[in-house]
């Protein structure tokens, strides 16, 4: 199981056992089940949506939490209000704390955001008031980290993580602009703490290397239950800057292959063109075809979304073209990219510190001006993905910088 796993990789690696290090946590492979549970919900409604965590939890097989320590992983991108969608909404994480509380568990909630400052807290989201009514803390994803190895290369993430006998994970139900739909393999990004996460992009600067990644750390850490909030999404520009939808749904399943395939289909995409789900889907480990899925809820094909704003797909997914792509310059000016409205721009400057490749700088003269330097950006869309005030557009745009 999972859980026990899990636990017996942490005490090796706090023993600093080198056969551990060695031999990773890489390897943590379970048989997760297929069962995908999806039930229709209306609002955000407390008693209501814990009555229907618990029917999706137990109609997908999620696992016992009775006597564990359960840490509950949010999709908490920044410190916005609910309205916004960029995050998985409070009411949604208090009914899964309360409901892993009445079944014995001890449960704590952490993540980590975009930009990840010391003592980060989720006020004005509203998590901070759900641990304090739940009596639950708060962990801080900065302390500690634990070093592990994925397929190719090493990593820190959250102790906590590792220290937690069940790990649930709570996707929001959203676009993004690198990997289109931020589901349940995406969500996972946040157990890697801090700036560690900007690096990535940096190492991964295309969307087929950073999907291979993500599958790399999802392999290595597998939540053990994942719960997504569909209550309200996010369609557009996502993931910060998109618009509310309402597309009334709460989905789960131990499987985060089979439930991003469910979700993506509801949101409109074909589910093979997101690169996370091709590439999980072609190692196998949780799925190797959509077929495989054990489906509970209303027929897929009544809760799809005809008007859900998509991001749209690339059509070089020739892996030459867009090699060639990137390396033209001209050819350059038709990928998708950030530009920046000046107009909109308060000079906060985050989009400069999350940068992985140095390729934006405040204007030396003009106030509230960031100059791109276009052959440097690596198409990552971070900088999108931090600004609050919509002054970051992914768009085409064929003439200057
Ligand atoms: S573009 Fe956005 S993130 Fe960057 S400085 Fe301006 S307001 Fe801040
Ligand atoms: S400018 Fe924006 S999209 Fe380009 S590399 Fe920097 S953060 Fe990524």
């Amino acid at each position: 199981m999972v859980f026990a796993e899990r636990r017996i990789i942490m005490r090796k690696l706090l023993e600093n056992d080198e056969a551990v290090k060695e031999e990773s946590v890489i390897g943590e492979h379970v048989s997760v089940g297929r069962k995908v549970a999806v039930r229709k919900c209306d609002e955000y409604e407390l008693n209501r949506v814990i009555e229907l965590v618990a029917d999706i939890y137990e109609s997908s097989d999620g696992p016992d939490p009775q006597g564990k320590k359960v840490l509950i992983k949010p999709n908490v991108l920044n410190d916005t209000p609910p309205e916004k969608c960029n995050c998985t909404h409070p009411v949604v994480i208090e009914a899964v704390v309360r409901y892993m509380q009445s079944r014995g568990a001890t449960v704590m909630v952490g993540d980590s955001p975009s930009i990840h400052l010391k003592n980060f807290r989720p006020v004005k989201i509203g998590i901070e008031d759900v641990c304090r009514r739940t009596g639950v803390s708060w962990v801080e994803f900065r302390d500690n980290p634990v070093e592990i190895k994925l397929r190719k290369s090493k990593i820190k993430v959250a102790r906590a993580v590792l220290e937690a006998d069940l790990l649930i994970s709570l996707p929001k139900f959203k676009n993004h602009e690198l990997v289109y739909f931020s589901g349940a393999i995406k969500n996972t990004f946040g157990i890697v703490p801090g700036f560690i996460k900007g690096k990535q992009h940096a190492l991964h600067q295309n969307r087929r290397s950073f999907s291979e990644f993500l599958v790399d750390l999802n392999e290595a850490i597998t939540a053990d239950y994942f719960l997504m909030d569909g209550i309200y999404g996010l369609e557009g520009p996502g993931p910060a800057n998109g618009f509310s939808k309402k597309v009334g749904l709460l989905l789960g399943s131990t499987n985060p292959v089979a439930l991003d395939i469910i979700a993506t289909t509801i949101a409109g995409y074909n589910p093979v063109d997101i690169p996370t789900t091709s590439e999980a889907l072609s190692r196998g480990k949780w799925l190797s075809s959509p077929e495989e899925i054990i489906y509970d809820g209303p027929p897929v094909e009544s809760l799809i979304i005809k008007d859900f704003i998509k991001i749209p797909v690339s059509s070089g997914r020739n892996i030459s073209l867009q090699f060639l792509i990137r390396r033209i310059k001209f050819l350059r000016k038709v990928e998708r990219r950030p530009v920046f409205i000046h107009s909109r721009c308060t000079g906060c400057l985050k989009c400069v510190s999350i940068c992985p490749v140095n390729a934006i700088k405040p204007h030396p003269v003009k106030k509230n001006y960031i100059v791109l330097t276009d052959s440097k950006c690596i198409r990552c869309f971070c900088c999108s993905e931090v600004c609050l005030d919509n002054a970051v557009e992914i768009r085409r745009k064929l003439f200057g910088p």
